[in-house]
């Protein structure tokens, strides 16, 4: 039994936004972060794995090679196996794109009866919620998105959804697709013995060689020249001023009320 978990590496959004001159997104220049969403969907597969330890946990990322410092602590967290995609070919990946080659990862891994694919639900940077289901879509499995709750028995899976005005229990057979939320977990911490032992565990890489012979595999479906959209131009908004204070007295009210009016906003 396989539970394979998309981790993506995401820009950390606390700190500065790099952009570079032709208006892209200077990823080599910005502190990065597990996605958030991602940490409960790996907590979500270890949970599962606490309850049936023959179980596999495998990580799985599309990224550059310093990635592979993520892949490390998903390690020391207790996944069992790390797969890193990277390579030229997959890079300016769009999220059809992305979707196509995390699924071709996924086939190339192998899915069977019992096993489960575990995404976030959305990434903080693109913010799509798009990669998920385009896997899902791709590898022809059944998807519960939202889930809150996770309980699995032989063949099938109960999953609460949380839904803006309440939720929904619904079951879905395995092999399936997950996207999984906040309110699912909270996620653990790396382990002292994670982090000395984390080296002894397999971690690969899927280059575009490994890869290319998975029927998803195509130069005109990846990368660039496979994504039907295309970013125009990125940029950090302006900076708001750090506003004014007024006190509650006649003098204060009035010097607001002619600022306004100033303004032209009254
Ligand atoms: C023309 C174009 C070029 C781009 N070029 C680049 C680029 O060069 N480098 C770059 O980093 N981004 C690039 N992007 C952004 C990239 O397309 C998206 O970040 C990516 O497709 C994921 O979409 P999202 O962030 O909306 O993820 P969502 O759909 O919001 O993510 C949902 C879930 O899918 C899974 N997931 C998403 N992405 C990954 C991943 N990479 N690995 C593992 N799991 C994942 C995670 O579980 C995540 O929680 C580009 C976008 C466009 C349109």
């Amino acid at each position: 039994m396989k539970y394979i978990v998309c981790v993506k590496q995401v820009p950390d959004t606390s700190g500065k936004v790099a952009v570079k001159e032709d208006g892209t997104m200077d990823r080599s220049k910005m502190a990065t972060i597990i996605n958030p969403d991602d940490l409960n969907a790996v907590e979500a597969a270890l949970t599962l794995k606490d309850k049936n330890p023959e179980a596999k946990v495998i990580v799985v990322s599309m990224g550059p090679p310093p990635a592979a410092k993520m892949m490390h602590e998903l390690l020391a967290m207790g996944a069992d196996e790390a797969v890193l995609v990277s390579g030229r070919e997959f890079g300016g990946s769009d999220t059809f794109a992305t979707s196509q080659i995390l699924a071709g990862a996924i086939a190339h891994i192998g899915l069977e009866q019992d096993d489960i694919v575990f995404c976030g639900r959305q990434a903080i940077d693109g913010d799509t919620a798009q990669v998920g289901p385009q896997i899902a879509e791709k590898l022809d499995l059944p998807q519960v998105s939202y889930a809150a709750d996770i309980e699995q028995e032989a063949g099938k899976l109960k999953v609460k959804r949380i839904l803006e005005d309440g939720y929904m229990v619904i079951e879905a057979p395995t092999p399936c697709l997950i996207t999984c939320i906040k309110e699912l977990n909270q996620p653990r911490y790396m382990t002292v013995k994670g982090i000395l032992e984390f080296d002894q565990k397999p971690y690969t890489v899927f280059d575009f060689e490994t890869l290319k012979d998975e029927p998803l595999i195509e130069l005109d479906t990846i990368g660039l020249k496979g994504s039907p959209t295309n970013v125009y131009k990125s940029f950090s908004p302006p900076v708001k001023g750090a506003g004014i204070t007024v006190e509650p007295t006649a003098e204060g009210i009035g010097s607001m009320v002619s600022t306004l009016a100033a303004k032209h906003i009254i």
